[in-house]
C-alpha cells in the first residue's frame, strides 16, 4: 500500500539519515560554491542550483506525484516562467477569463510579443471549444477568486488531440487537494506563497513537469531571468510541507462547515465552495478533487455592509492572500481588474476551531443585519 498523505509530507525531500547532521540541513546562503578545474555542477553559482532549493523541489516534486520541480522567487514569477518558456511569437495561448488577475495581465505582454490570446471562462468547460491550433492551454481551478471548476482530464485529453500543452495553476487545491499531473496536465503551476507553505509569511512559486524538455525549459529561464527564491524562504517552505495535510485537513472541514453555516443566510448571495453538495461545482470537483481548499465566497448586499461585516470579525484579519493558518477575508472589489459585486468577500479559512470560527462570522453577520 502506498503511503498516506502526512507520511509522504513530513518524510518528502529530508536527506536520508547521516550520523550527527539534522532531519533538514538549514538554509545555504551562498553566492557561489568552491568550484576548481571544470565548470561542471550541480553546486557552482547562486544563481543556477542551491542545495537548499533542491531539498524543497525534491520534496514538491514527491507530492506532484513525479516528475521535476523548478522553484522560483513568487507565484507570478512561476505562472510567468511557464507561460513565457514555452510560447514563441506566432503561438496561440488559451486563457481562463476568470482566472488570477495578474495572470489574465500577461495577456498584453504576450500579445506584444506576437503571441495570440483567446480567453473562455473556467464554468461549463468553456475553454474547450478554443483548444484547436494552440500552442498551450492553461486552467486554473478553482478558479481564484470565483471558484468556478473545469474538468482537467476532459480538456487536457482534448488539448492533447489538438496538439496542445496543458498547464494548470494549482495554487488553491494544492497537490493533496488534486494531483494533476494525473490529470493529464503537463505542468503543475502554483503560487506556494498560499496553501502550500501556510502562515503567510513568504512569497514562493513552483512549476512541476514530467516531461524532461519542458522541466528543462522552465529551469533555463530561471537562470535567464534570475527570478530565484531565497534561501531562508526555500527553508521555511520545505519545513512547512511537513503540516500540509494537517492544515489542509482542519482548513478544508472549516471551510465546510462555514459554507453550511452561510447557506441559508438571508444577508448572504451567491455562496459558493465547491465542497457543498449544493455548489454547481460540486459534481465536476469531486471527480478531481480529495480536498475541496479553504477559500468560501459569497456576496453581502453592498460594500458598505462587506466593509462594516469585515471589520466586525474578531478572529478574521482583513487582508488579501489565502491559504494562512489564519483565516482572512477581503472585500475582492476593492483592488478592481475582477469581474465581481462590490459586496464580494473572499474568505479564506485558517486553522482556528471551526465552532470559534462559524459563531465569529455569524456574530459578524448579525452586527450588521
Ligand atoms: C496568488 C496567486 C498567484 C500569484 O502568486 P504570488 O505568489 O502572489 O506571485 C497566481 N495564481 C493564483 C491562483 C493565485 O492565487
Amino acid at each position: 500500500m502506498a503511503d498516506g498523505d502526512s507520511t509522504r509530507s513530513v518524510r518528502a525531500g529530508r536527506p536520508a539519515p547521516e550520523q550527527y547532521t539534522p532531519e533538514l540541513p538549514g538554509p545555504t546562503f551562498a553566492a557561489h560554491f568552491h568550484l576548481s578545474g571544470e565548470a561542471t555542477g550541480p553546486y557552482t553559482y547562486g544563481r543556477d542550483a542551491n542545495p537548499t532549493w533542491t531539498l524543497l523541489e525534491d520534496a514538491i516534486s514527491e507530492l506532484e506525484g513525479g516528475g521535476t520541480t523548478t522553484v522560483f522567487s513568487s507565484g507570478m514569477a512561476a505562472v510567468s516562467a511557464a507561460m513565457l518558456s514555452l510560447v514563441a511569437s506566432g503561438d496561440t495561448v488559451v486563457m481562463p477569463d476568470d482566472c488570477y488577475q495578474t495572470t489574465r495581465a500577461l495577456r498584453d505582454r504576450l500579445e506584444s510579443y506576437g503571441v495570440r490570446v483567446r480567453m473562455a471562462p473556467t464554468a461549463d468547460d468553456a475553454q474547450l471549444a478554443l483548444v484547436e491550433g494552440a500552442r498551450l492551454v492553461w486552467l486554473e481551478t478553482p478558479s481564484n477568486p470565483g471558484l468556478d471548476v473545469c474538468d482537467i482530464a476532459r480538456i487536457a485529453a482534448a488539448a492533447h488531440d489538438a496538439g496542445a500543452l496543458v498547464a494548470v495553476d494549482n495554487t488553491l487545491a494544492t497537490p493533496f487537494g488534486q494531483r494533476v499531473l494525473d490529470l493529464g496536465a503537463d505542468l503543475a503551476v502554483a503560487s506556494d506563497t498560499k496553501s502550500l507553505t501556510g502562515h503567510g509569511d513568504l512569497l514562493l512559486g513552483h512549476v512541476t513537469a514530467r516531461d524532461p524538455e519542458l522541466a528543462a525549459a522552465v529551469r533555463t529561464w530561471r537562470k535567464t531571468v534570475g527570478a530565484i527564491p531565497g534561501p531562508m524562504e526555500a527553508w521555511l517552505a520545505h519545513r512547512s510541507l511537513a503540516t500540509l495535510g494537517l492544515r489542509l485537513d482542519r482548513q478544508t472541514a472549516n471551510a465546510l462547515a462555514l459554507a453550511t453555516a452561510l447557506r441559508n443566510d438571508p444577508l448572504v448571495t451567491g455562496l459558493r465552495y465547491p465542497g457543498l453538495a449544493s455548489d454547481p461545482a460540486h459534481a465536476v470537483a469531486s471527480r478531481q478533487m480529495r480536498r475541496f481548499g479553504c477559500v468560501v465566497s459569497f456576496t453581502l448586499p453592498s460594500r458598505d455592509v462587506a466593509d462594516r461585516f469585515l471589520r466586525a470579525l474578531r478572529l478574521v484579519g482583513e487582508a488579501t492572500s489565502f491559504g494562512s493558518v489564519h483565516s482572512t477575508a477581503e472585500r475582492r472589489a476593492r483592488w478592481g481588474g475582477d469581474d465581481v459585486p462590490p459586496g464580494f468577500i473572499r474568505f479564506s479559512c485558517g486553522i482556528e476551531d471551526a465552532d470559534d470560527l462559524v459563531a465569529d462570522v455569524l456574530m459578524a453577520l448579525d452586527a450588521v443585519r
